[in-house]
């Protein structure tokens, strides 16, 4: 069988700079605790949880003078303040692109220019950005139910993960209720790594006999890849981990398309690649 490779796949920058900086803190000086899953992955988790890292529900299950990881999505203001007031040391993996889109938030507010984050309200992420937005913000990924000033000065951005296409749309659809007098601009605070990875997933599957997308039932990015793959009317099958490639399934194809999502480890999509081509 043959196995291609997306030209672009697993880990994203911002993600593999988290895991190296926290799997490294954990190294050096265990536990390190965290209030969110590092990525959404078990494998990953397993690995950094065996370094040490301690997955917590709240904050008073953290002992005073404990180090305590900020994820790459971020944390919203008031969580920040209440590990600044427990005086615990933070360590800051917020990924880089996700901190521009907080500066975005932050600079529309000092302006008074009211944002419209174009995401998951429920979203670690966003809600990081709405915290910081002094009640001027607000988020969801359709008008519906969604209540937004329609004078005056506004901002439209998006959660990282979205398109710009996406981002479009939605920016288009709130101009539609807005007074023709108001001061709106378009911030693109996407990532381009998302897209990278629907694109190179969508060009493979055109050219294979079935794509295999690998990674977590819990990653909405991975989820997202198969729904891309499942589109483009080949065959696709979701594996999360090598135990779960069913041969009989897989077997019949001559050119499997290999994909995964941002949360994706080298060493699972390696692991899977090598299996697939002793099938
Ligand atoms: S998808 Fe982009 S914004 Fe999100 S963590 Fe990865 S690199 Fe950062």
């Amino acid at each position: 069988m043959d196995v291609i490779r997306a030209r672009v796949l697993g880990f994203c920058g911002g993600v593999r700079r988290a895991v190296t900086l926290i799997e490294g803190a954990a190294e050096r000086h265990a536990p390190i605790y965290t209030l969110h899953a590092i990525v959404h992955n078990e494998h990953v988790m397993r690995r950094l949880v065996e370094k040490g890292v301690r997955l917590v529900d709240s904050l008073a299950q953290i002992p005073d003078g404990a180090t305590v990881a900020l994820t790459a999505h971020g944390a919203p203001t008031a969580t920040i303040a209440a590990l600044r007031l427990r005086e615990l040391e933070i360590l800051d993996a917020t990924c880089p692109i996700v901190r521009e889109a907080q500066d975005v938030v932050v600079a529309n507010a000092n302006a008074h220019r009211f944002s419209i984050v174009y995401g998951d309200r429920e979203h670690l992420e966003v809600q990081g950005l709405l915290s910081r937005a002094r009640g001027l913000a607000t988020a969801a990924e359709s008008l519906e139910g969604l209540e937004f000033p329609t004078e005056g000065r506004l901002a439209i951005l998006a959660q990282t993960t979205k398109s710009p296409q996406a981002l479009a749309v939605f920016a288009e659809s709130i101009r539609g209720f807005l007074d023709p007098r108001t001061d709106v601009i378009v911030q693109d605070t996407t990532c381009a790594e998302p897209t990278a990875r629907y694109t190179a997933a969508r060009e493979l599957a055109a050219t294979v006999d079935a794509m295999v997308v690998v990674g977590s039932e819990t990653s909405a990015n991975t989820r997202n890849l198969f729904a891309a793959c499942c589109e483009s009317g080949h065959p696709a099958h979701f594996i999360s981990s090598p135990d779960a490639i069913r041969p009989d399934e897989l077997a019949g194809y001559a050119r499997i398309g290999l994909t995964a999502g941002a949360s994706t480890p080298d060493a699972l999509i390696d692991d899977i690649e090598a299996r697939l081509r002793r099938l």
